[in-house]
């Protein structure tokens, strides 16, 4: 059975019992994400959380390793996606704290004391997938070479069906 990370879990619960977290990034149930994706694919996260200072921020690093599956703009075909993420985060609760979030980190801003877990990862994912997915040059099966001349002849347009409706 897969190991699923939770969507939201209490931090400091979490860095009572050691502060470990490994499995598998819900990746299909994120709406943000999945509107670019393609079923498949899998991503597991390593994550460790610590604490420097009693009121230090917390912090979170891991890594997200797996692939996605997402369509190609070119040939809509599917596209496996590489992920291989490193996380670096500072979990604050003020903007304030936020801005001095020392180089090499980011903060990530709790609104309360649960961490959005999935919202966090879901965020990951999107800045490390590109936003107009293709396959490589070469491997692309584009519809100018599959045959669209015959793809294109069948179906006429559905306005210009509308279109004759009216004038009839
Ligand atoms: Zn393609």
């Amino acid at each position: 059975m897969q190991n699923w990370l939770p969507d939201r879990i209490d931090p400091r619960v979490w860095l009572q019992r050691g502060g470990r977290l490994s499995g598998a990034v819900p990746v299909a149930g994120m709406a943000r994400l999945g509107s670019l994706l393609a079923p498949g694919g899998e991503v597991r996260a390593e994550l460790a959380l610590s604490q420097e200072a009693e009121r230090a921020p917390l912090r979170l690093d891991g890594h997200l390793q797996g692939h996605v599956t997402m369509v190609c703009q070119r040939c809509l075909g599917e596209v496996e996606v590489p992920v291989d993420v490193t996380l670096a985060l500072d979990l604050v609760t003020t903007e304030a704290v936020a801005r001095r979030v020392p180089e090499g980190r980011e903060p990530w801003l709790m609104s309360g004391d649960l961490l959005a877990l999935a919202e966090l990862l879901e965020d990951e994912l999107i800045l490390a997938v590109p936003t107009v997915p293709r396959h490589p040059a070469g491997s692309c099966q584009a519809p100018a070479m599959a045959g669209a001349a015959e793809a294109t002849v069948e179906r006429p347009h559905p306005f210009s069906v509308l279109a004759r409706l009216k004038d009839g």
